[in-house]
């Protein structure tokens, strides 16, 4: 029996890594829907090579594109939000939620509430409406996995029988391409170099939030949703091989860790097989050539994205979300090239000073308050560009 899959985000970083993985395995999966949100002549390649059931475009204007570039063909096309919740919904044993940011929450709530599994490398959502997402999976029977490569480390590593025997959860960091320039240095960076990333190939706004460690952060709030560990037991640290991709400290002294070649296929492998293995094309590590890794503890002052996010997470309610809407529109801003670098932090920290609403209980008010976090940030922003 071959196993249904649905892509949600088909056309980045990540789909493109996870359909590598399932066309190499043609007689094990079939795709039931593939989504993206313009790049109709990619999605329409995709979805006739993998014989898609379904493909979705979010931006509504392209659907015309979408079918002329799936004529003759038996795949359904759809546009717009609605098209994107509809893909999400179709039932299929094994989603991947890969659009990035907070455009992704109704689309994950969508494929949860189908309860099969449903591989989270989209971590926004998480960081946003965490509790709601986690308890709508309870509700539907669905099986949540990361993908995200630290959270699925640690994951690998977890004593789910016994999380009170687990000391601390060490998540760590590259520190991206400014790891080793000053403040005065990161003053200047361009957006070529912000989204070179040493180590890892991504898409643009996690390569930012790389860059500025907000990713780190991000998933800081990501760890403490999805393992049973107080945050004052959730640590970071710089790697910068990323050789290690994060561990675990129990209370006997043990520390576990999954290593592996910076290479996203693993961990969406290991969602795609588990609880069983599968081969993947991806380099074994050659630990003599490695030689070294070296470890060494985060610099609040150059990178203060780490302290922003952990009081969002401390203080809880609807922190994270405006923490991670006005992270979104920075760093759209700084992409656009209408704010500089360490704008992007500032512009967050003044939103959460500027915005407090209570906390969310329902999807809606997650989506008013990253809504309104969203104009909050650009006011906040207008004091850079003039
Ligand atoms: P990407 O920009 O390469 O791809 C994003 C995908 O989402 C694309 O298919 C795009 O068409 C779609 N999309 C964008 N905006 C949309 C919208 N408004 N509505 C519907 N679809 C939309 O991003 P990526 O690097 O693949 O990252 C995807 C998610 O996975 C992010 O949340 C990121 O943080 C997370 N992640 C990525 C990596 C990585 O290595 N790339 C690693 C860990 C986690
Ligand atoms: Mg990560």
């Amino acid at each position: 029996m071959k196993r249904s899959v649905t892509i949600l985000g088909a056309t980045g970083s990540i789909g493109t890594s996870t359909l590598d993985l399932i066309e190499r395995a043609p007689d094990q999966f079939e795709v039931v829907a593939l989504t993206a949100n313009s790049d109709v002549r990619k999605l329409a390649e995709i979805a006739r090579r993998t014989n898609a059931r379904f493909a979705a475009v979010a931006d509504e204007r392209r659907l015309p594109e979408l079918r002329e570039a799936l004529r003759g063909t038996n795949i359904g096309a759809g546009g717009g939000a609605a098209a994107v919740l509809e893909a999400a919904r179709m039932p299929a044993d094994w989603t991947m939620a890969a659009i990035v940011g907070c455009a992704g929450l109704e689309p994950v709530m969508a494929a949860v509430e189908q309860g099969g599994t449903v591989v989270l490398a989209n971590k926004e959502p998480l960081v946003s409406a965490g509790e709601l997402i986690l308890e709508a999976a309870r509700r539907h029977g669905a099986t949540l996995l990361p993908a995200d490569s630290e959270h699925n480390a640690i994951f690998q590593c977890f004593d789910f029988a016994r999380p009170e025997r687990v000391r601390r959860i060490i998540l760590t960091a590259s520190g991206g391409p400014f790891r080793d320039l000053s403040l005065a240095e990161m003053a200047q960076v361009t957006v070529e170099q912000a989204v070179a990333h040493p180590v890892w190939s991504m898409g643009a706004k996690i390569s930012i939030d790389s860059a500025t460690l907000m990713n780190k952060g991000l998933e800081l709030i990501e760890a403490a949703r999805l393992f049973p560990v107080p945050s004052d037991r959730i640590e970071i640290i710089l790697h910068r091989q990323s050789v290690i991709h994060s561990l675990v400290d129990y209370v006997d002294g043990s520390m576990l860790a999954q290593l592996g070649s910076p290479d996203m296929r693993t961990p969406i492998a290991h969602t795609l097989a588990w609880p069983d293995r599968m081969e993947t094309p991806v380099e074994p590590l050659d630990l003599a050539a490695i030689g070294r890794l070296d470890f060494a503890a985060p610099d609040p002052d150059r990178f203060p994205a780490l302290r922003l996010a952990r009081q969002a997470l401390e203080t809880g309610g609807a922190r994270p979300a405006v923490l991670n809407a006005a992270n979104e529109v920075a760093v759209a801003a700084f992409l656009d090239r209408r704010i500089a670098f360490l704008q992007i932090a500032a512009i967050v920290e003044q939103t959460l000073e500027r915005y407090d609403p209570p906390a969310p209980h329902r999807i809606e008010d997650v989506i008013a308050i990253d809504r309104e976090a969203r104009s909050q940030a650009a006011e906040a922003m207008k004091v850079f560009v003039d």
